[in-house]
């Protein structure tokens, strides 16, 4: 271990917190073992042997995604073979029978459709929350807010406000990859909504 990471581990090891600079030194750090074995001596003296989870369903509204990631295996384009949009109705069924199996979660992310409008997400967003006040709304991912923001010309700050109001609770932690710019070249075919033609698309409603 080098001596920043065994400076770091006495920290830990005393509780104190560390400074701004180390935080941002560790997140610059390629050392994923060092980083872990610290996470876990954190994690370890916080929650000794206790592991807490939910109870969660997922709900995959469309795979019809304008993104293509050459590392996807769940998106299909609007004319593929097993393409898919689940409605307004059939998305509240689902969460009414992960509510009666006792889920206090749903967790719910999907592909960038070329034409749903972000008022379709604000809609079954509020729709879920009006129905189900008891379960916890965690949606979408951060390519998706991004792809939100181009679409509405809002920017992602007031995306995540809207979709708040709307009843969101919190984002689970995938997608960034996917509109990381260093990461870009080669793990998607398109990336940019406008690029995509998605404002110039006309949205249709999904209702059911
Ligand atoms: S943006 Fe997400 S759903 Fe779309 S292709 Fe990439 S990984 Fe798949």
């Amino acid at each position: 271990m080098t001596p920043f990471f065994d400076h770091l581990r006495r920290k830990v090891e005393s509780g104190a917190r560390i400074s701004e600079t180390e935080a941002l030194e560790l997140f610059a750090s390629t050392d994923l073992l060092a980083i872990g074995e610290l996470a876990a001596l954190a994690n370890q003296r916080q929650n000794d042997d206790r592991v807490f989870f939910n109870v969660n369903r997922h709900i995959n509204y469309t795979n019809i995604c304008v993104n293509r990631c050459t590392f996807c295996a769940f998106s299909r384009g609007v004319e593929d073979e097993g393409c898919y949009t689940l409605t307004l109705n059939e998305i509240l069924h689902k969460a009414a029978e992960a509510s009666a199996g006792g889920a206090t979660e749903l967790h719910m992310v999907g592909g960038l459709h070329p034409s749903l409008p972000f008022d379709f997400y604000l809609e079954m967003l509020a729709t879920l929350r009006a129905d189900n006040p008891k379960l916890h709304l965690k949606a979408f991912t951060a390519v998706e807010i991004d792809y939100f923001s181009a679409l509405t010309g809002l920017s992602p700050g007031e995306v995540l406000a809207e979709l708040k109001r709307a009843g969101l609770g919190s984002m689970p932690g995938g997608g960034p990859k996917s509109s990381a710019k260093r990461c870009g070249s080669g793990s998607a075919r398109r990336r940019s909504p406008a690029s995509a033609g998605w404002r110039s698309s006309k949205p249709r409603t999904a209702r059911g």
